[in-house]
């Protein structure tokens, strides 16, 4: 429950990321396009309205229009690295795995996935086989 609770709350955290990040430079682009529509070259204008327009909230302090996409940028990539955080916390680390022996065909839990193992049931040096199994004891609450 512990793994979950702390899986939800990197989602949340990725989303929230993503959607600041993506209204900043939708903020960023709305207030360059009185300028983009009527340019010629609105690539150009736009890479040099973002390094050049300053923007005045409040008078006396300095805030230009770089700032927006560079943090917008910065938001976007941190909500997509916290989703990926958050996804390989939850299954990379521990995973619990069956693996099945080729010589006795019986079936042992285990974490990790290992290339050699000595069955536990024959003690054979096997390549095991990893089974897909349902674990009940830690998908036992909804
Ligand atoms: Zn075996």
């Amino acid at each position: 429950m512990k793994v979950l609770r702390r899986q939800k709350s990197g989602y949340a955290l990725s989303i929230l990321l993503c959607l600041l990040g993506i209204a900043f430079l939708f903020t960023m682009f709305w207030m360059c396009w009185p300028q983009l529509s009527s340019a010629k070259d609105p690539f150009s204008t736009f890479l040099t309205l973002i390094w050049t327009k300053n923007l005045n909230f409040v008078s006396g302090i300095e805030f230009k229009l770089s700032y927006l996409f560079i943090l917008g940028d910065a938001m976007l990539i941190a909500g997509v690295s916290v989703y990926v955080l958050s996804v390989q916390r939850v299954y990379v680390p521990g995973k619990v795995v069956w693996y099945r022996c080729p010589f006795c065909q019986k079936d042992w839990k285990s974490s990790g996935t290992k290339a050699l193992v000595h069955c536990p049931h024959c003690r054979q040096l096997i390549h095991p086989t990893i089974v897909e199994k349902i674990d009940r004891t830690t998908n036992a609450t909804p």
